[in-house]
């Protein structure tokens, strides 16, 4: 092993710049800083200066510069507003006092004074015009003083909570400028920097009594090491006796004096400090693995989490050690990591040192120290541009984490151990559901894309995810060592440098001989899809075996074919399949006779489709894998066909309790073919009810993102016990959702075609009930198209619907409905003003069962069925008879008037009161009111016609999930005469005014807590 790294590193220094791009040239900017800190402002004052070196062979009259404290500046800022777009609203809604910028900005060269200017509205960069064009190969020094006002920490990166510091982006820095120009890049959460190389030299001022861990060496820190090493030891008295522990976090006074602290760093790109003056230290050392030179290790961290952090040091060493053995030696002489309680979970990373967020478990914690460590390697040494091709740094750090993770901690992917197993949860499984569960909704995007224009879940699953897969698949098919070898090649050719992805594919290129456009084309740049699947398998004898693979998608991807022997469910053989583009047949002989074959048996890939991956050698049914039944939901793998069921229970008011079971072949992951059968019994007909559903899903490129075709049928009781009768719904279905030009910030529009079937008094009993209690069946037509914003403070959206209904020869209903929705959240916790307009038109309607509904349909007027009601026929004065819904007039007030034939328009206000689940509503609203009267003075009976408005006002109360109300009482307390003296007829044909109670209505909006429905939200 030794041997072969020495001639490799060898090779190395042959080869060095063979790599590097033609006329590759990069700036240096060495960056010197005179800081102090004030912490009972939360303020910073410094004086900097930067050596800026032209490299390029271009003269610069200017030179851009970022300024990102400004970033926290105001709510108009690329940060403010992409924060917004992920539905992050702490910024949006946050104090003048909280915010932070940088200002005292006097640029100057040789002590004159430059202009400069914001760059193209963005607050958070300069442009700094020159005295004189800097030439090729000339250097010119520029100072400046500043002051930061720190922002509170709780928004992105710099902050302070507290005299906690973390002081990250914090001074006026020069954007990069390489082959292709400046990169002036507004400062965003989701999507990190790119910076040049180059010396930092800074002097830190602030009280004596911080803990402070930062970029770079101590310079004559003798004084500081001695504090250092006397809080390390305090550190260790306190885990040898952890009662003496105060779990407080409260801040120690400041001390009066104040101490400087100087570091000095080479050929890192940034400069980051955390400052904490309740910091425990603890320090230790790792040998690197091939020069065995000795590098620090440093864990700085709060009573938080303080047992977590026992461990740190050893996290450190080993993330130091692996990543320094698999990719390179580490360089400088620290890598320090510190408590950052700012940020609640995850971490951030900067160069030697790294912050770490709330990690909950010693595991995570391991994981979190891990992947900012590696950063050392992607980001750090490798300074990739992150805001162009975060997978670069992240992806690939993602898959060095893992592999890792997967060397310290066997166990979590060992087949022995059925919970973990079960549940599948190690970080490559994790990666496989996060990129399967929007890639298999075609939500994915690209791994090659700009890191802002991801939607905020496809940047963890997509960018982290779907690389980290990726690049383990690669090693997988290319074997360790070659793998291994090309990415230290990468490393020795570009470290303290800006590679490029077409950097590293070259140097793969060259390391293989395999043809690995699969994966630097398709894999990276594309959403394709890869899906192979088993076309035959035939027996030639019992250790020769014909396969025939076909590829379903096209995309030329590697493919692991694996035969199993079930005697002892061993592996008895392995082989990688080359990519190709339809289908291949090959010949295998085996030592032994095998059971079956698999696709992808390891999950390495990222295969679509698991369920045409598994084939016997023999027998009937060959490709059909034994079916597993698991309860609520799991991960897919090829060796079973899995079938996932759960327990229901029901209730309405015919069937009364119904104890059912839901029996579904998906939930997590979209199937091209998805069904679900939901059978329940009813307990006060002993009879079975219950609802199914199959459909199947096409995925075009163009116009639609995804189609939906399927049928479903429901079957529930519908009148009184006694009369025993039931309805049926049988519904076929097209759903269209369309591209959307931008993932973040387009529309999200469909269109849905509908016909249905309805069925009413079915299996009708003896007993003959006075209402319409002969069978009938009734068809409608229903076809509705939808627009919904994402815009996450005022969500808005359009549904326009137009449904047709007849029976036997008879048209039931021709109607044409609009509704719109507009609200507007006013505070972080997403309370919210709402105004509806619902506006609709029928153009025929046979029946008052078919007219629109000021109240907002109940059960008997719902009659497409397509909501869940507790009663349908109740009738008045059973309370369930008081179930309304949000639909045609949404008046929530139990009243009878306002049942027009032609038209109802309608508004609906509400108004939620923040920290209590209460709300204020009022509702107006307009329709037709014909009515018929004898006319004594003419002697004929004639017709009048008003327009009657309505109006009602009150409070409602609503219990929410997932901030959607689920259910939702009204109590209207202010309303117009005419609901006043409105009456609302029984089942038994009485009238009767109503009292308070009986004017109240409540809504169940089950879908709001439907998993199924949970899910879908969750993508982008
Ligand atoms: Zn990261």
């Amino acid at each position: 092993m030794k041997k072969i790294l020495i001639l490799f590193f060898l090779c190395c220094c042959i080869q060095q710049d063979y790599y590097l791009q033609e006329n590759y040239f990069q700036q240096e900017v060495n960056t010197t800083i005179d800081v102090s800190l004030n912490d009972k402002k939360h303020e910073l004052s410094a004086f900097e200066t930067i050596e800026y070196f032209n490299h390029s062979n271009a003269g610069l009259d200017s030179i851009l510069f970022h300024l990102w404290p400004n970033a926290y500046k105001n709510i108009n800022t690329a940060l403010a507003k992409h924060d917004l777009e992920n539905g992050e609203v702490d910024f949006r809604f946050s104090a003048s006092n909280e915010k932070g910028f940088i200002d005292s900005l006097d640029f100057r060269s040789s002590n004159q004074q430059l202009n400069w200017t914001f760059y193209k509205n963005h607050i958070d960069i300069a442009v700094v015009y020159l005295k004189k064009t800097l030439l090729p190969g000339e250097k010119i020094t520029i100072t400046t003083p500043f002051k930061v006002k720190i922002p509170l920490g709780i928004f992105s990166r710099l902050g302070h909570i507290g005299d906690s510091y973390q002081i990250t982006q914090w001074f006026p820095k020069p954007a990069v400028y390489d082959k292709d120009g400046w990169h002036p890049l507004p400062y965003l959460s989701q999507g990190e920097f790119y910076s040049e190389f180059g010396t930092y030299d800074v002097k830190i001022t602030l009280p004596e009594n911080y803990v402070l861990g930062a970029t770079g060496d101590l310079v004559n820190g003798e004084n500081e090491l001695k504090f250092l090493m006397t809080k390390v030891n305090q550190t260790k008295q306190l885990m040898a006796n952890p009662d003496s522990i105060k779990d407080g976090l409260t801040f120690p006074k400041s001390s009066k004096k104040t101490k400087t602290l100087h570091f000095h760093q080479e050929n890192v790109h940034d400069f980051a400090w955390f400052a904490d003056k309740r910091y425990h230290v603890l320090k230790g050392e790792v040998e690197l693995p091939y020069s065995k030179r000795k590098v620090d290790t440093w864990a700085m961290f709060t009573n938080n989490e303080f047992d977590l952090w026992q461990n740190a040091i050893e996290y450190i060493n080993a993330a130091t050690y692996n990543y320094s053995l698999w990719v390179g030696e580490y360089p400088y002489n620290h890598v320090t990591a510190v408590d950052g309680s700012i940020s609640a979970g995850g971490g951030m990373e900067y160069p030697n040192i790294t912050v770490i967020g709330e990690s909950y478990n010693d595991y995570s914690h391991d994981l979190v120290i891990t992947h900012e460590v590696g950063h050392n390697w992607f980001y750090g040494i490798l300074g990739s541009n992150e805001r162009e091709n975060a997978w670069m740094d992240e992806g690939i750090n993602s898959f060095f984490e893992n592999r890792h993770m997967e060397s310290r901690y066997p166990l979590k992917n060992s087949t022995n151990n059925t919970l973990l197993n079960s549940l599948n949860l190690n970080g490559k499984s994790m990666m496989q559901l996060g990129y399967q569960f929007n890639a298999s909704r075609n939500n994915d995007q690209p791994i090659q894309m700009g890191a802002n224009k991801y939607s905020s879940m496809n940047y963890g699953v997509i960018v982290y995810g779907k690389t980290g897969i990726g690049f383990n698949y690669l090693k997988e098919y290319l074997g360790d060592s070659i793998f291994d070898s090309a990415m230290k090649m990468y490393y020795q050719n570009w470290k303290f440098k800006h590679p490029q992805p077409k950097d590293l594919e070259k140097i793969f290129n060259n390391s293989s001989t395999e043809n690995l456009s699969w994966f630097f084309d398709d894999f990276i740049k594309s959403t394709k899809k890869i899906d192979y699947k088993i076309q035959h398998v035939s027996r030639k004898n019992a250790t020769t075996y014909h396969i025939k693979l076909k590829n379903k998608t096209g995309f030329p991807a590697p493919i692991a074919v694996t035969g199993i022997n079930n005697k002892d469910s061993t592996i008895t053989f392995s082989k990688w399949i080359t990519g190709f583009k339809k289908d291949t047949l090959f010949t295998i002989k085996t030592k032994e006779e095998l059971s079956n074959f698999q696709l992808n048996y390891n999950n390495i890939s990222t295969d679509i489709n698991t369920s045409n991956n598994f084939s016997r050698t023999k027998g009937l049914f060959k490709k059909v894998a034994p079916i597993k039944l698991k309860l609520l939901a799991g991960i897919e793998n090829p060796s079973n066909t899995n079938i996932y069921f759960s327990p229901l229970l029901g209730w309405n008011n015919y069937d009364r309790l119904m104890p059912g079971i839901a029996v579904y072949n998906s939930l997590i992951l979209e199937k091209k073919l998805e069904w679900g059968i939901h059978p329940m019994y009813s307990t006060s007909n002993k009879s079975l009810v219950g609802t199914g559903s199959i459909n199947y899903q096409l995925y075009p490129e163009k116009l639609f993102s995804r189609v939906s075709i399927g049928y479903s049928l429901n079957t529930f009781f519908h009148q009184p016990v006694v009369a025993n009768d039931r309805w049926m719904r049988n519904e076929l279905f097209a759903h269209f959702k369309f591209k959307s030009k931008n993932i973040r910030t387009s529309a999200a529009q469909s269109i849905q075609i509908k016909t249905i079937r309805i069925d009413e008094n079915i299996f009708s009993g003896n007993f003959t009930y006075p209402l319409e209690s002969f069978p009938q069946t009734s068809y409608f037509n229903v076809i509705e198209y939808q627009l919904k914003n994402k815009q996450f403070l005022t969500p808005k959206g359009v549904n326009i619907k137009y449904i047709q209904g007849f029976r036997q020869d008879q048209a039931l209903v021709s109607s044409l409905q609009l509704t719109a929705n507009y609200r507007i959240n006013y505070n972080k916790k997403l309370n919210g003003f709402e105004l509806r307009f619902f506006g609709g038109y029928n153009f025929f309607s046979s029946s008052s069962r078919y007219n629109f509904l000021m109240r907002g349909q109940d059960g008997y007027n719902d009659y497409l069925y397509e909501r869940t009601y507790l009663g349908r026929n109740t009738g008045f004065p059973n309370m369930l008879f008081q179930q309304s819904s949000n639909s045609h007039g949404a008046f929530k007030i139990n009243t009878a008037i306002g049942r027009p034939e032609k038209w109802l328009i309608a508004t609906n206000l509400k108004l939620e009161i923040p920290k209590v689940p209460i709300g204020l509503f009022s509702d107006l609203g307009v329709f037709p009111n014909y009515e018929v009267f004898y006319n004594p003075s003419t002697g004929s009976t004639e017709e009048s016609k008003t327009i009657e408005p309505m109006l009602n006002a009150g409070f409602y109360f609503s219990i929410k999930a997932n901030n959607k109300a689920f259910l939702s009482v009204y109590f209207p307390l202010l309303y117009s005469q005419n609901i006043k003296t409105s009456a609302v007829y029984s089942a038994v044909n009485s009238i009767k005014d109503l009292d308070f109670l009986q004017k109240i209505t409540f809504v169940i909006a089950l879908d709001n807590i439907n998993p199924r429905n949970l899910i879908k939200d969750f993508g982008p």
